[in-house]
Formats: structure tokens, C-alpha cells, sequence
């Protein structure tokens, strides 16, 4: 949204004499070469006599990709998202087998067969969609290409164990991508579950259990007996009901790969995810870089299908390549256009990976601050000892200032992680490790995605680095 001073002057016929001494009247000092944003240019026309009008750069996207918002008569109740999570062993497997198990309706043809990455199960007349891969690491790592596919989490506590480093990750993912989480505490058939003591640790999150005045719905169950599950799904529906989640079912197909792999006799197979609109047979697609015309649909139950609608789950043939997980995907009418709208991401990918956009670092924290792009510093805190990992913690976000807040996201115990550097990737956070280091895939990681991670072995060093930084006043890396 802006000009040359001479450009302007020569569009509008004018000397740039002219247009210099206009400017001048209003207070701008410019010369020919200068460049003047799009209200100024419109001011000097107007005095000139001229009117101006924004050029309206249409790029292939907006051609091909159809973004018009849905007008609210033509949006339906759409099915609920859900991702179960927890720490390893406390049941997410178990649970999403049993869901699985339990909810095939006798005689329906075929019967759950496969697992594609996502299954429909029916509530009492509800639809609901699970996603198939347990854990925040998937859920995460779609998050981090962009996907926001999931409308709420299970979180599975096993009853006789408690909350476990990878129960914080998963409450602290569910928090950072803003979704409601219901507690399902598992394993009740044995005799040394505790559920109470479970209520007790969940209050240290802020998830304070309704019967204790707070807004965690928390459902004691058993995966391996089933006990409790049937009031868990009607807890799912229930809260996805009060977030009134709707879709046009009539309009061309958007949403998100959520599994994607190379078949030796069929090619790409890739599993999608509709979330708005119908998905049919027959579409030209593209996901992320790949483009390609849908030869043939499968449901979660191995059926055929020839078309699928909102929250609905697929596995589709046809893709040229294999798309990655998390990416998004559209159908779209001009299958040209669509390849040449793949070619210029790709080529973008290329220039992207030796750049920083949108990324934080220590390094570019004062600038951003100054831009005005930032208001809050978000930090991923891990360290050797929980006693350090909460005192790094509160240190740091009292150098909170006018400009900045510091918030620290994550605050947890143990090496630095690759689900660390996903969630830091996700919410344009800075990792600070404190007696820490990372393991050999969070290094990969931050490396690829460009994630800022800082070790310490000294508190105040921590402290005095961030807000020398915040300050601009980062001593300078050799
Ligand atoms: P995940 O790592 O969270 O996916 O956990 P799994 O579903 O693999 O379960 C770990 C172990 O706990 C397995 O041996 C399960 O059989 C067992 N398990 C899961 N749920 C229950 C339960 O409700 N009761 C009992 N007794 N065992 C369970």
C-alpha cells in the first residue's frame, strides 16, 4: 500500500515538481526516489485534483481458494473434534479402542476395519470425531503447520499414578491452542486408584473440578471395563454443544490432512479431515504442495464413499505427492491453476527456510517490541529440579514491563523435548533451559523451525540476558 513520489507524479500527469511541493504543504519532505504511503499518496491526489485508487493485487490463492464467509442461514451443527491425551501408559489407547469397540453398531456393514488417523462414533443420535493418534506430539505437530482441527481434549489421568510430566505438556498444548479440556480419570477398576488425590493436582493447573466451584467437567472411568465412558461421550457432547460448532455442508471442501503416507501399489494415501463444506469424488484437491484429483474415498469403517461432509474423516487416492500431516487442503475448480499455486508454495518453502519470519528470538525481541508486534514475551521454561523450574519461572515473569509481559507457557521438568520446541514453534515462544540441555531431536527441530532456545546455568544470567534483550540491550553473540 504504497508509491514512489515520481511514479505517483508520473500517473497522475504531473511534474514531480509538483507533487515535491504539494507534499511539502502538507508537512511531508520527500523527495522523487521517496517512497509515501497509500493515505498520503491519496491526500497530494486529491489536492491535485486526481483521485487514486488501491491497486487490487489478486494473487492465484485468492483466484483459486473460495474464502467467503458463510452466511449464518446456511450453517449446520457440525460433529465435535476431539483428541485424547496423557501421560504414556495412562490409557489414551486403551480408551480410543474402547470408544471404537463400543460404538460399531451391530450389522452395520464392515465395521470398523482400519484405522485412518480419525473415526466417527455416534452419541445417542450425536456424531463425535476422534482423532486416532493418542498424545499431544501429533495433535502438536499439526498445530505447528497450522491446523486447528480439534474442538476439545480428553485428558487421561490414570487414577493409581497422578499427573506426570507429559499430563503438564498436554494440559499446557490444550491451553496454548485455546481448547476446553475434560479430565477422564482412568483405571477406577483398581484398588489403588485415588481419584480424590488426581482433583487435588489438577487444582495446581487451574482445573478446579465443578464440584469444587470450578469449570473442569472430570469423569472417572475404566478402559478396560468401560465403566464411565458412556457419561464421559455425554460430557464431550455437552461441552462441544455449548461451543455451537456449525459448517456449510454446501460449498466446496476445506480442512486438514491428518495422516499421510506413500502406498506401494496405490500411491499417496492421505487421510483428510473435512471442516467445512463436502468433500466429493472426483475433486481436484490441494494440500500444502500437493495437488491432485480425488480417485477414491474410504470411510473410517472401510466403506467406500463418494462424498464426505464437516468433521467428517476420509482416506482419499489420488494425490500426485504425499502431503505432510497438519497440512491444510482445498478443493478447488481450476486444476491448472492449482499445480501453478504449488509450485509458487514450494518455491516459497525454499526461500522461507533461511529466513526468520514470525519467529522470536532474543535477537530480534527489542525491534518486534518496538514494532509494536509484541506484548507478550512467552517462554518455555524446563530445568533439572522442580524447585529451579518454578523459580526461573517466577523470576522471569516479574521483569514484565509497560511494553512486554512476560508469560511463561510451559514450566516443567527434564531435558528440553521436541514437544517443547513444537509448542515454543506454535506459540512464538523462547525456550530457556535451565541445568538442561536438549535432546538430539528438539535440537533438529528448533534448528528447522527456527525456535530460540537458551541455556543457563545461573538464574540471574537468565534474567539479566531477557531483559537486556527486552531493552535492546543484548550484548552481541560472536
Ligand atoms: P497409553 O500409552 O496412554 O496409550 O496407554 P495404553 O492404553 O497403552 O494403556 C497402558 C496400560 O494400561 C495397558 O497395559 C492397558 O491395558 C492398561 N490400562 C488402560 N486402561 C486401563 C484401565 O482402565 N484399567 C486397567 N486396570 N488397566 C488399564
Amino acid at each position: 500500500d504504497e508509491i514512489g513520489v515520481g511514479e505517483l507524479a508520473s500517473r497522475m500527469k504531473k511534474t514531480g515538481a509538483e507533487v515535491v511541493k504539494t507534499l511539502m504543504k502538507m508537512g511531508v519532505m520527500a523527495s522523487l526516489s521517496e517512497i509515501i504511503d497509500y493515505d498520503t499518496a491519496a491526500l497530494v491526489a486529491m489536492e491535485l485534483g486526481c483521485k487514486v485508487e488501491k491497486e487490487v493485487v489478486v494473487t492465484i490463492e485468492e483466484k483459486l481458494i473460495d474464502t467467503t464467509e458463510d452466511k449464518e442461514e446456511d450453517l449446520i451443527p457440525r460433529a465435535p473434534v476431539v483428541v485424547v491425551m496423557g501421560h504414556v501408559d495412562h490409557g489414551k489407547t486403551s480408551l480410543l479402542d474402547y470408544i471404537r469397540h463400543a460404538n460399531v453398531v451391530s450389522g452395520e456393514a464392515g465395521g470398523i476395519t482400519q484405522h485412518i488417523g480419525a473415526y466417527q462414533v455416534d452419541v445417542n443420535g450425536s456424531p463425535v470425531t476422534f482423532l486416532d493418534t493418542p498424545g499431544h506430539e501429533a495433535f502438536t505437530a499439526m498445530r505447528a503447520r497450522g491446523a486447528m482441527v480439534t474442538d476439545v481434549a480428553i485428558l487421561v489421568v490414570a487414577a493409581d499414578d497422578g499427573i506426570m510430566p507429559q499430563t503438564v505438556e498436554s494440559i499446557n498444548h490444550a491451553k496454548a491452542a485455546e481448547i476446553p479440556v475434560i479430565v477422564a480419570i482412568n483405571k477406577m477398576d483398581k484398588p489403588t486408584a485415588n481419584p480424590e488425590r488426581i482433583k487435588q493436582q489438577l487444582t495446581e493447573y487451574s482445573l478446579v473440578p465443578e464440584e469444587w466451584g470450578g469449570d473442569t467437567i472430570i469423569c472417572p472411568i475404566s478402559a478396560k471395563t468401560g465403566e464411565g465412558i458412556d457419561n464421559l461421550l455425554d460430557m464431550v457432547v455437552l461441552t462441544a454443544e455449548m461451543r455451537e460448532l456449525k459448517a456449510n455442508p454446501n460449498r466446496s471442501a476445506h480442512g486438514a490432512v491428518i495422516e499421510a503416507r506413500l502406498d506401494k501399489g496405490r500411491g499417496p494415501v492421505a487421510t483428510l479431515l473435512v471442516q467445512n463444506g463436502t468433500l466429493h469424488q472426483g475433486d481436484v484437491i490441494i494440500a500444502g504442495t500437493a495437488v491432485g484429483r480425488v480417485r477414491a474415498m474410504t470411510n473410517d469403517k472401510g466403506q467406500k464413499v463418494t462424498e464426505a461432509g464437516p468433521s467428517v474423516p476420509v482416506e482419499i487416492i489420488g494425490m500426485s505427492e504425499v502431503p505432510e500431516a497438519g497440512d491444510d487442503f482445498h478443493a478447488v475448480a481450476d486444476e491448472r491453476m492449482a499445480r501453478e499455486l504449488a509450485e509458487q508454495r514450494k518455491a516459497e518453502q525454499k526461500s522461507s527456510m533461511n529466513s526468520n519470519v514470525g519467529k522470536v528470538t532474543l535477537e530480534d525481541l527489542f525491534s518486534q517490541i518496538q514494532a509494536g508486534e509484541m506484548k507478550n514475551l512467552n517462554i518455555i521454561v524446563k530445568a533439572d529440579v522442580q524447585g529451579s523450574a518454578e523459580a526461573v519461572k517466577s523470576s522471569l515473569e516479574k521483569i514484565s514491563n509497560e511494553e512486554v509481559r512476560v508469560r511463561v507457557i510451559h514450566c516443567a521438568v527434564g531435558a528440553i523435548n521436541e514437544s517443547d520446541v513444537m509448542l515454543a514453534s506454535t506459540s512464538g515462544a523462547i525456550i530457556v533451559g535451565f541445568n538442561v540441555r536438549p535432546d538430539a531431536n528438539a535440537k533438529d527441530s528448533a534448528a528447522r523451525m527456527k525456535v530460540d532456545m537458551r541455556m543457563y546455568r545461573v538464574i540471574y544470567d537468565a534474567i539479566n540476558e531477557i531483559e537486556a534483550a527486552m531493552k535492546g540491550m543484548l550484548a552481541p553473540k560472536f
